[in-house]
């Protein structure tokens, strides 16, 4: 195992009813700004609620955050938090407004002229805006870690950010909030979380079980939990252990004493920085080639998820290997989603020169768990995947 340190410091409060105890987290003697979305926690009961927890706290509200954050979005919250002197952020929401809310946190103490520096020059966050969260659509891990992901498509960029000062003080995860998740963001959340989890685990044995059987487990509880979410998001069950998957699968735990990859995101994030495509649906995209093209490297990690996830026990590592893939892109294509670029555009040609392009300009020139996937390299991954 490798050597690790390990610093978490939200607070989670897990269950049915607690968004109430808004009340006592959010601080009384600040101006909070409540962060949300289009509009989704008018119709589905969380407004209310919070609004309710938050009767005696001075509050003004932004709304309008869209998926995949907009920078130029963001800055008008920016203008508000300086202009009316907001000293605490309550983001209610999925990854999207989280996101959002950890650039406006970092952007609100940032000391340049340029706020677009933090993503152009990956500018780390040591101190940031306090905030809070209410996730109402568990997929990114956002409430328990502190990345995010902005985009600007006036310049087809998605860009991530993150530092030890962006992690929310506290996430409250009430799983009844998953009920009025549409089946394509509940597939979306699904794929992005076990994504995740395999970002952190298939890459080569570490001498790390303990951490191999925490991935396995979350890859494993989601494909049991999988169907039952999408048939009938009320059922409490599938919708807590879904919620709780997702927070685990990418709150720092499992990434710690081994290697990461990462390179299925950073190349998927072109997809929607380029098409819009839904950030788990690229990743569906991406997976599949990304690991045949580095079969060689992560071939021993492939067999044992054959053999521990998909009880492959017949065969070589190369054959249990590839079978891996394989079962990898069914489950995907079990929750409806599509794994192939050309499913979403037709519009591909030359696609892959201007990833590597955009990769290149990022600095993004050495990815992987073994930093050997070059732009050219991430341009045949994209070509794989057409
Ligand atoms: P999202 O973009 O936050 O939300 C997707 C849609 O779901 C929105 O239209 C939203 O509607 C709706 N929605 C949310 N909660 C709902 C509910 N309870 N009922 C009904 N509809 C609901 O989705 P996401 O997958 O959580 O976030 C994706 C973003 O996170 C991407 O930008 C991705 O790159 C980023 N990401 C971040 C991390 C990280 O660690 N920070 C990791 C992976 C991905 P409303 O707008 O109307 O609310
Ligand atoms: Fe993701």
């Amino acid at each position: 195992m490798r050597n690790f340190e390990l610093y978490v410091p939200t607070k989670i409060i897990f269950g049915k009813g607690e968004i109430k105890k808004l009340t006592t987290e959010v601080p009384k003697d600040k101006k909070i700004l409540l962060l949300y979305g289009g509009g989704s926690i008018k119709k589905n009961g969380i407004y209310v609620q919070v609004t309710e927890a938050l009767k005696d706290h001075e509050v003004i509200e932004f709304s309008g955050i869209e998926a995949n954050p907009e920078y130029t979005t963001l800055l008008k919250a920016l203008e508000i938090i300086k202009n009316e002197d907001i000293g605490y952020m309550l983001a209610v929401g999925g990854g999207s407004v989280i996101d959002g809310t950890k650039f406006l946190s970092s952007a609100a103490l940032y000391k340049g002229d340029n706020p677009w520096d933090i993503l152009a020059k990956r500018i780390r966050t040591f101190e940031g805006l306090p905030f809070g969260t209410v996730l109402t659509l568990p997929a990114t891990g956002s409430e328990m870690n502190s990345g995010a992901v902005v985009s600007r498509s006036e310049t087809n960029q998605k860009m991530v950010m993150g530092g030890p000062g962006l992690f929310p003080q506290f996430s409250i995860c009430d799983p009844t909030v998953v009920h009025s998740i549409p089946k394509r963001q509940l597939a979306n959340g699904v794929a992005d979380a076990y994504t995740h989890v395999l970002e952190q685990y298939m890459t080569y044995p570490a001498d790390a079980p303990l951490q191999d059987r925490f991935s396995e487990g979350i890859l494993q509880t989601l494909i049991e939990i999988a169907p039952e979410i999408i048939k009938d998001p009320s059922n409490y069950k599938a919708a807590s252990n879904f919620m709780w998957c997702c927070t685990m699968a990418l709150n720092g735990y499992i990434q710690k004493g081994v290697p990461t990859d990462w390179s299925v995101h950073m190349i998927a994030h072109e997809l929607t920085a380029f098409y819009g495509i839904d950030h788990a649906r690229t990743l569906a995209v991406i997976l599949p080639s990304a690991y045949t093209k580095k079969f060689e490297q992560k071939k021993e990690k492939l067999a044992q998820y054959a053999e521990r996830i998909f009880n492959i026990s017949e065969g070589t590592t190369e054959e249990k290997a590839k079978n891996a893939i394989q079962k990898t892109e069914e489950f995907f294509q079990s929750l409806g989603i599509e794994t192939k670029l050309s499913a979403y555009t037709d519009d591909y040609d030359g696609f892959s020169q201007k990833v590597a392009k955009n990769l290149k300009d990022h600095g993004m020139t050495a990815l992987g768990e073994h930093q050997d996937i070059t732009p050219e390299v991430a341009a045949e991954i994209v070509e794989m995947a057409y």
